[in-house]
């Protein structure tokens, strides 16, 4: 069936045009142009009425820990260290399938209240199996968002029992399940050897090689934090990029997250290979971790997307928000407002976002998915209106009030702020539940 949304304003190839309609065939977008040219096209199509509204693409959050939601605001303002024990570590043992379902949907529900359409969960409470894995991806399908499992593989002796496994189970545990929900049409697995702290060469080796595999990128945190580039450093006398050059696992479907610590040819590498960077600013600054180089990061060629990370280090989940962090962020640490625009960032939290995901979403463009938001420009966030200024709102001023529809492979899942697949009280007695079994810890 196609069905036509009518708006005054779309968001197309980097700017606002007006009097754009989009025709949806089931989960893609099949045209884009002005009203009276689909409805010629289309004449028997239902129409959806979003005059007043502005459509653009829905965010696409590239980095998350869905279950840390449920820990958020506990160890604030404490260092690295005492945060990942105090939040993380002490409260894993009470992690399981129920709790983390609860998790997953408080995070990826609150994150389609913000317009995001398409997640990516780095997820690595694997308590030796895939029950909670698919607990996770269970949460996501019920709320009807887009997902990407990064299934972590883990196997530091320092780390909680229930994120560890042999290079072996990971590898079988997360092409099962690749291959299991291999037809879903909104749900992709991706490998995720940890970091170079956190994962054995080997297991960093058959991320990679499993990701090849499956053709799909595969995730890894790098030099997030000093002491991890120091770590690496001792252990095998060169710099994060270098030693995973050395594993052969540098290349174009590298997706790093935070990438804070490095030196100018680390980043030349990363671009020259076409690499990928998660930017998490909103944790970075959270965390006390540093300032990524992004201007030079772009400069070699490094693509970037955004990532809100998980809850209890930023703590909110909007990748708008992200958008805002970005820019303000460098511009500070620049001393220079010119460093980055909001069209750069607002590209970032989109189109390069499903890029580096090898997703067809992220950009308003026919042939791609029916992800999108509409936003409404009488909110006072958005004034003075002017649809040239719109981009520069978006980033700087928007709040999420604006957002008043967000659709996803041609279904609408939130109107008026309001979840229309999962009821928001229901998240809310399941969070509570959590919570009291969090108490018993
Ligand atoms: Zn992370």
């Amino acid at each position: 069936m196609i069905t036509l949304y009518k708006a005054d304003y779309a968001y197309i190839a980097g700017q606002f045009e007006q009097d754009r309609t989009i025709a949806v065939q089931d989960d893609l977008i099949i045209a884009i142009g002005p009203f009276a040219v689909l409805r010629a096209n289309y004449p028997d199509a239902p129409l959806i009425d979003w005059s007043g509204y502005a459509i653009m693409p829905g965010a696409i959050n590239a980095h998350n820990h869905s279950f840390q939601s449920l820990l958020r605001g506990i160890a604030t303002d404490e260092p690295f260290l005492v945060w990942r024990d105090q939040a993380l570590y002490k409260y894993t043992p009470a992690l399981d399938a129920k709790t983390l379902y609860a998790g997953a949907l408080l995070a990826f529900g609150e994150m389609l209240q913000y317009g995001v359409t398409t997640v990516t969960d780095f997820f690595y409470v694997h308590g030796n199996g895939t029950e909670n894995d698919e607990a996770i991806m269970q949460a996501a399908d019920d709320l009807g968002i887009r997902f990407v499992m990064a299934r972590t593989m883990y196997d530091w002796s320092g780390a909680p029992l229930s994120y560890r496994e042999t290079v072996s189970d990971a590898v079988l545990r997360t092409r099962t399940l690749a291959k299991k929900y291999d037809a879903h049409p909104r749900i992709s697995v991706h490998p995720a050897p940890h970091s170079p702290h956190a994962a054995s060469p080997e297991m960093i080796k058959a991320g990679h090689r499993l990701a090849q595999e499956l053709d799909t990128p595969f995730h890894i945190h790098v030099a997030e934090e000093m002491f991890e580039v120091n770590d690496i450093l001792r252990d095998y006398g060169v710099r994060p990029i270098h030693y995973l050059d050395q594993l052969g696992v540098v290349d174009d479907s590298m997706i790093a997250i935070h990438l804070v610590w490095l030196e100018q040819d680390e980043i030349d590498l990363l671009g020259a290979r076409r690499a990928s960077l998660a930017y998490c600013p909103s944790s970075n600054m959270f965390l006390a971790d540093g300032v990524t180089k992004i201007p030079e990061l772009l400069q070699a060629g490094v693509r970037i997307g955004l990532g809100t990370d998980g809850a209890c280090s930023n703590n909110r989940t909007s990748v708008f928000e992200e958008m805002r962090m970005t820019a303000l962020l460098q511009k500070v640490h620049r001393l220079d407002a010119t460093a980055i625009r909001a069209s750069d960032t607002l590209l970032m939290g989109t189109q390069a976002g499903a890029d580096m995901l090898r997703l067809r979403t992220g950009q308003l463009t026919p042939t791609y998915l029916a992800d999108f938001i509409a936003i409404d420009t009488t909110d006072l966030s958005l004034q003075p209106f002017a649809k040239e200024l719109l981009p520069a709102h978006v980033v700087y001023s928007m709040q999420p009030t604006a957002i008043k529809r967000v659709v996803v492979a041609g279904k609408e899942v939130m109107r008026d702020g309001t979840l229309l697949t999962v009821h928001q009280e229901r998240i809310r007695t399941l969070v509570a539940e959590a919570q009291e079994h969090f108490a018993r810890i």
